[in-house]
């Protein structure tokens, strides 16, 4: 037998150029092709390491001093970047981030679609990248008799304390500040995981970026949210904008955020917003995009690669609380969206009469049920939008699609690889990728979101 031992051992210190970047943000060397990951490494840096584990095929190493530094390297602005883990690339200037992001793109494009000269435009960034997210979700525990509210420190359940987060509007984060505290004049308990006691497991706060509306949600363990009524009339005082107060329960032992039952206790039912013209009602449970600006240049990118007329009928598989299909409504015949998640589906109804959308319709199912079973029955589209979760289209869809023969397909990924693996599928059903858009909805992080337009070819 052949066994190839690895070229490096544990302790070993080795020098390095380090020539990409791992999902999770980690820098990949390489030592006689065997790859080592280098957390808070940066591509084109070179550096000396220090093996600390081997594995079969890869490899994780310390950093333990930089000989060359990326042009992008930048000290991370938030003071708690390396514990949190929520963010992965602070250390790398904005610029970096989006160059970064789109090499990447072109490169998963060539590896798992064959798409080797497929057109990756720039990224399309934010201009300020900071205090995007519109929905706050912060853990909360307690210590030394006080609150805290936070985050759970990487690979842990340990909650560290945090008073804001720079990717948070800030809005979100004075909220949850000032519930945390009215929380503690009150002695309401938290939630202690390790003995399932105490009530409040969680502080929830969602921010209308147009409308300034703010919805808190106390999700408790107990099914009584403890001094209820104190906690209403000060959190109604302490912020003017609140519209809309929530008491969820969650009495499982469970990382799910949000339990079962779900009560306002005050207030609207839900907050409003807006994507462009259109205007969407949020409740405590809805799905919404978490950084509505970019949303909107997302949508104008899909919206643009649709390329409607008023005389299209348009698909919109997994089409969520139907933000996509009803701005394609205002510029299509009929729109049909699709979606397996039931609550989403009547938020997307209510949303239709409340911009006084007729040309829509929703239907609950899987993708890839429904619309074959539509196509049976005569119903086809001259456009399809796919918007599917990271894991891509089921292949049952693809198959439709491919016997359809919609005119145009726009497809909005957030799962790159999946994205090129459909892309390869569609491509070898007759149509052809014109371009793809990255467009950055999560600065910072390592995520990456993009709208691919295909056309179906010439037959
Ligand atoms: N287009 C929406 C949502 C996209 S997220 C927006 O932009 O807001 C992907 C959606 O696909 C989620 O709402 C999820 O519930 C839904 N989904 C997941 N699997 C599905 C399937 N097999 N069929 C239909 N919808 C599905």
């Amino acid at each position: 037998m052949n066994i190839k031992q690895p070229p490096v051992q544990k302790n070993e210190f080795v020098d390095v150029y380090i020539e990409d970047l791992t999902h999770d943000g980690a820098g990949v060397a390489k030592v006689d092709g065997f790859p080592l990951f280098i957390p808070n490494a940066l591509p084109g840096e070179t550096a000396k390491v220090k093996v600390i584990k081997v594995k079969k095929g890869y490899g994780f190493a310390r950093l333990i001093e930089r000989t060359e530094e990326s042009p992008y390297r930048v000290e991370a602005p938030c003071p708690v970047y390396q514990q949190c883990g929520g963010c992965q690339l602070q250390h790398m200037n904005y610029e970096g981030q989006l160059l970064f992001k789109q090499k990447q793109m072109k490169e998963v494009m060539a590896r798992i679609g064959q798409l080797t000269d497929v057109l990756v435009h720039p990224v399309l960034g934010m201009e300020d990248p900071w205090r995007y997210r519109n929905k706050a979700q912060v853990p909360v525990a307690e210590r030394e008799g006080g609150l805290v509210a936070g985050f759970y420190q990487q690979r842990s359940h340990d909650i560290i304390d945090m008073n804001e987060c720079l990717i948070q509007q800030s809005e979100n984060d004075k909220v949850v500040q000032k519930v945390k505290g009215i929380l503690e004049k009150h002695g309401v308990r938290a939630y202690d995981e390790a003995k399932h006691r105490g009530a409040v497991r969680h502080i929830m706060a969602r921010y209308g970026l147009v409308t300034g509306e703010i919805m808190v949600v106390i999700v408790t363990r107990t099914a009584e949210l403890p001094h209820k009524n104190q906690l209403i009339e000060e959190i109604t005082e302490a912020i003017p904008a609140v519209k809309s107060i929530v008491h969820n329960i969650n009495s499982k032992k469970t990382n799910v955020i949000l339990g079962d039952e779900t009560k306002v206790i005050w207030g609207e039912e839900y907050i409003y917003d807006y994507i462009g013209d259109v205007k969407f009602a949020i409740s405590a449970k809805s799905f919404y995009q978490v950084n509505p600006e970019q949303t909107k240049v997302l949508y104008d990118k899909a919206l643009e690669y649709a390329n409607l007329t008023g005389e299209e009928t348009v698909i919109d598989a997994y089409c969520g609380i139907g933000t996509i299909s009803l701005f394609l409504a205002q510029q299509a015949k009929k729109v049909y969206g699709v979606e397996i998640v039931p609550e989403a589906i009547e938020d997307a109804k209510r949303n239709a009469v409340l911009n006084h959308i007729e040309n829509a319709e929703f239907a609950v199912g899987e993708a890839e049920v429904v619309i074959p079973n539509w196509y049976k029955e005569g119903i086809t589209a001259d456009v399809m939008v796919v918007d599917p979760p990271r894991k891509g289209c089921d292949e049952a869809l693809l198959n439709t699609i491919i016997e359809m023969k919609p005119k145009r397909v726009v497809y909005v990924s957030c799962g790159p690889a999946t994205l090129a693996r459909d892309l390869k599928v569609l491509e070898e059903g007759g149509y052809q990728t014109v371009e793809i858009q990255p467009v950055d909805m999560f600065p910072h992080t390592t995520h990456c979101e993009a709208v691919a337009k295909l056309v179906l070819k010439e037959q």
